[in-house]
């Protein structure tokens, strides 16, 4: 039976349930939306079901291409059964293309696309604005060994590998995503958290002007409107790329 027991904790996107299996939990996705570190909100009808069923499909692809992550099942519309896991507090970004912070940071102008993909870590910190680590902080922090972040690390480029393939497939451009990682019970990193439009940037290959590239969070950043139209679009092109093949 997959009913859903206290709720264990709740995040700016997500409710993490107990269930009856203390070894799993019950993922809720919610329709809030925040950005700049939760100083922005806003409410979305229908995110919830449309990033469960996003992340669905991209966890499974993962899975059938080896990838460890701690899905299991999609129960309802809006929920998973994942592994319960202790989540590694860093946030792993992956960027393909230069936008959002990095050009703040960097000589890099927006859109350009990097020689090699980029990793950068931070800090899942909300008081101290998930800075950006080192790698030498990570581990002065005793948050990860050497060996478990070059782990971390290679895990990351083969997802990237797997997944800027796939979105292509789909006429959509992978820029930049966010994963996160945990340690299941059988002590093995697994990939965690999602994969949506919440926590990647992704631009429609097809669009006809620049103000309709934006599939993804972007468009509640940076106040451009269509936030469920853009997320329903990749749902679609997903569904129907799974249909076909
Ligand atoms: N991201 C995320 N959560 C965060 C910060 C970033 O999911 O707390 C994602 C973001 O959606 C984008 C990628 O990570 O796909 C890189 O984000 P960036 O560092 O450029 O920060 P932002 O522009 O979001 O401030």
């Amino acid at each position: 039976m997959n009913i859903k027991g206290k709720l264990i904790y709740e995040g700016k996107a997500k409710k993490i349930f107990a269930h009856e299996d203390l070894d799993k939990v019950i993922i809720e996705f919610k329709d809030d939306a925040t950005a700049f570190n939760a100083a922005k909100k806003a409410k979305f009808e229908g995110k919830g079901i449309l990033n469960c069923s996003i992340s669905t499909s991209i966890f499974k692809y993962l899975i059938e291409n080896k990838i460890p992550t701690h899905f299991l099942e999609r129960i309802d519309e809006k929920s998973i059964i994942a592994q319960k896991i202790e989540i590694i507090p860093i946030e792993v970004v992956l960027r393909n293309t230069a936008y959002g912070s990095i050009c703040k940071q960097t000589t890099f102008l927006p859109g350009t696309v990097l020689k090699d993909p980029l990793i950068d870590f931070y800090l899942k910190n909300d008081s101290l604005n998930d800075p950006l680590l080192t790698r030498d902080r990570i581990s002065l922090m005793g948050i990860l060994k050497f060996e478990e972040l070059k782990y971390l690390e290679d895990l990351t480029f083969l997802i990237n590998k797997l997944l800027k393939e796939y979105f292509l497939n789909l006429k959509l451009d992978l820029i930049d995503f966010k994963l996160e990682f945990g340690w299941n019970k059988n002590k093995e990193i697994v990939l965690a958290d999602e994969f949506s439009p919440d926590n990647c940037r992704l631009w429609d290959m097809k669009a006809k002007n620049v103000k309709m590239k934006s599939l993804d969070k972007d468009r509640f950043r940076n106040d451009l409107g269509g936030l469920i139209n853009a997320y329903s679009e990749i749902n679609k092109r997903i569904n129907h790329f799974n249909s076909s093949t």
